[in-house]
Formats: C-alpha cells, structure tokens, sequence
C-alpha cells in the first residue's frame, strides 16, 4: 500500500471552451461524476487548474480505483482518466508517488516523465523535474529506459498551488461535452441498432435525453419495450439518460392501416410518431428531436420521404447517423454496449401492418390529402397523455413541473 492518497485525474478538452462556459463545463461535469461514482470510495471530488480531481478514501485498492476510472471514461465530457497519488511539494515524495503510480501501470519497457508546475511560486523548472524525478525512477526500475518520442509509458507530474498529482496508468475517454450543457433531446428509440447509437452521440454533445419507444402493443406483445428498458440502462450508465415514455402504438396503426393508401402508411405512422414525440417534447422542454435514420438505409428512408415527415412537426429533426454507414454504426453500438440487445428479435410497431410496397418518394401534397379525415388531433392528444414514463438516473436532468 503506497503512503500516499489515492486520486483518479480526470482530463477534459479546452478546445471549444471559451470565457464563462469553461465553469459550467466544470461544474456540469462534476456533479455528473458525484452522482455516477456514489458507489465508489469517493472523499470529495475538487476543480484543480483544468482538470478535476477525484480523491479516493484512504486505502482503496488498485483494482477499485481502476474500476473507478473504468466508469469516468465512458462519461461525456471525459477526455483523459488517469490513476495516481497526492504528494507534498517536494521532489524525493514526488519521485516515491510517481514510483507507486509506475509499478501499478503494467507492462512497459520505456517511459519519460511530464512535469509541469502550475503555480512558478515552485522554484524547480519543469525540465528539472523531469530530470530529477526521471533519475529516481531510473533506479526504481532498472530494466526500463527513458524515451522522449514514444514511449510506452508517460509519468505525469503536476505541481498545482500547495500539492503535487502524480500519475502514471491513462486512458482516453470518450471526450464530447458533459451532459446538461447543451439543453435536451428527445429521440425517438426503437429496439434496433440505430437509435440508440443517434441518441448516445447526441448526450456525447452534452444533451440530456428522454426516449420515446412506440410499442406495437395491444396487436403485438411488450417485448421491444423490455429491450428499449435494456437499452436504456447501459445508457444510464453515463449518465445520459432522464426518462423513456413508451407509446402503444398498435391499435393506432391499425386504424391507419385500415383508411390510408398501402403505399403511404409509413409515412403517416412515422408523421404521427413525430408528432407525439413532439409533445412529449414540449412537456420536456426539449428543443430537437432525434431519429437513428441514414440516408438510403430503408425505404422511408430518402430524401423525399424525409421532408414528407419532418414537415409533420416544427420542431428541428436531428439525425447524427444520416452520413454514416451501417457497419460504422454497428462498431459505435458494439462499442457502446448496445449492439448485442438490439441484436435480437422483437416484433415492434415497425413489424406491423407493413405494406408490401412502401412509397420512396412521397409527396407532401398526397400524404396530406391521405391524412385528411384522420383524426390526428385526437390521437396526438390521447397517445402522449397515455405515453408511460420510465426514469432513469440522469444527474443533469430536471424533470417537468407537470409531469
Ligand atoms: P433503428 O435501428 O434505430 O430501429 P432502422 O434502421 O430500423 O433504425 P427505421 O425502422 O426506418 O430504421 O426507423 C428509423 C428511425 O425511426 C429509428 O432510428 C428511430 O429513431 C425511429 N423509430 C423507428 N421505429 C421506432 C419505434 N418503434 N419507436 C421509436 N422510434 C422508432
Ligand atoms: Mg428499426
């Protein structure tokens, strides 16, 4: 056991942050942190010159203090995790920390030190703790040599105001934004692959967000709602998901099914899908919505058909996918955790009354005159008031005074 106090450095991008933001930013992703790591061992967790610093009680063991920063890359925002000690300002304890935090860090034959001091009022330059620090750890670990370009290890070093952060094993994070600074969205999640891809990568830009699963329940079972409820919890994880409304869409889609014409009768599920989740959006005061559609993929899924639906709503239609590919977005879901869930086979409002020949090219004039005489008001009205809402932990998330 090292001598020392454990820490978990956590590293964020500046890039981007200007002016008053950059304490936002700070503040939004440290309370995300104190709620995400409330199982872990945590004192306190402190903003220390552009990074935050999570100090672990004392006698926490390597393997709880990595699962700890196991669980801080995943969260937005998060560019850098890195596991070290505390030390005084002086250089014999920093070379002690750095020798602690090296023989945790694995495998390695070269390493360098990075020095740097925050605050000049420390009289030793940045190369001289390099230097000096580097030398000692040279005689702790005989068999490795210093390398400047490339090595396998890099030993950070880092004298802010009156204390010393000393660290060695790093990992990237997921970088984005902390979620909370960029408002909320509202995406529409079905049980597949796509969606809960488009909505991860928007709570990687720091938005809340609030799904809506329409169910083809009562004329299919409730099986893709209990997906969606997995799918939802490995999102949780990061903190970036409030709340999933699930819709029973079924009959609805029936009754569409039965007065439009066969080859507009996704468009007109789809039109009115928006327009349910733009209320609940209004409830949540979201400001997009969100959909897992790219280009090309499916049939609804062109140009022409995406003006027809988009013109359902007022509200902006976000779609983070649309350029990509599909094995790219299965390698972001598999990545994510998601892809193994969406995998399997639930029949959901999508396997429902599906006409043989769906319409690539809708125009809006003709999908109008289709939903003439439906009452769409009505549905609107009913399907969001008997939407039922599941919550999940989100520390950036207030919910609706209504609701
Ligand atoms: P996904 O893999 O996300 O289901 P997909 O390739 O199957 O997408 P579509 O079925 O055309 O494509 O759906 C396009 C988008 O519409 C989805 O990404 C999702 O945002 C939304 N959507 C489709 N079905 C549902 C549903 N049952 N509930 C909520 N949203 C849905
Ligand atoms: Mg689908």
């Amino acid at each position: 056991m090292s001598e020392f106090q454990r820490i978990v450095l956590v590293h964020y991008h500046e890039i981007g942050l200007k002016g008053h933001n950059r304490s936002t930013f700070e503040m939004r992703l440290l309370k995300n942190l104190e709620a995400l790591l409330a199982a872990f061992p945590v004192v306190t967790i402190h903003r220390i010159a552009g990074r935050l610093c999570v100090f672990l009680r004392e006698g926490t063991s390597l393997d709880v203090a990595v699962a700890c920063a196991d669980a801080i890359v995943r969260v937005p925002g998060v560019a850098r995790v890195s596991c070290g000690y505390k030390c005084e300002r002086d250089l014999d304890a920093m070379a002690r920390a750095a020798r602690d935090a090296m023989g945790e860090a694995g495998g390695f034959s070269t390493f360098k030190v990075a020095a740097r001091r925050n605050h000049t009022d420390f009289p030793i330059g940045s190369m001289d703790m390099n230097r000096i620090v580097g030398a000692k750890l040279c005689e702790a670990f005989p068999e490795a040599t210093v390398r400047m370009r490339d090595p396998d290890l890099v030993v950070g070093v880092e004298v802010v105001q009156n204390a010393a952060y000393v660290y060695a094993r790093s990992v990237p994070g997921i970088g984005g934004l902390p979620v909370g600074s960029s408002g909320t969205v509202v995406g529409l999640l079905s049980s597949g692959i796509d969606s809960p891809v488009a909505l991860w990568r928007m709570a990687r830009r720091g938005a809340v967000c609030v799904g809506v699963h329409f169910s083809g329940r009562p004329q299919t079972s409730d099986e893709s709602e209990y997906l969606v409820d997995d799918i939802a919890r490995v999102l949780e994880r990061t903190g970036c998901i409030a709340r999933v409304y699930v819709v029973a869409f079924g009959d609805v889609q029936r009754e569409i099914s039965l007065c439009a014409p066969p080859s507009l009768r996704v468009i007109l599920y789809r039109r009115l899908m928006f327009k349910v989740a733009e209320r609940l959006a209004a409830r949540e005061r979201a400001g997009a919505l969100v959909t897992g559609e790219s280009l090309g993929q499916v049939a609804s899924q062109t140009l022409d058909n995406i003006r027809a639906t988009d013109a359902a709503v007022e509200l902006p239609v976000l779609r983070p996918l649309i350029g990509t590919d599909k094995l790219e977005i299965i390698a972001q879901a598999e990545e994510l955790g998601t892809f193994e869930i969406s995998s399997q086979d639930a029949p959901d409002c999508c396997t429902l009354f599906m006409p043989r020949k769906p319409e690539t090219h809708a125009k809006l004039k003709d999908v109008l005159a289709a939903e003439e005489g439906l009452p769409l008001a009505r549905w609107v009205d009913e399907l969001a008031a008997s939407a039922e809402a599941r919550d999940y932990a989100c520390p950036a998330y207030r919910p609706p005074r209504q609701a």
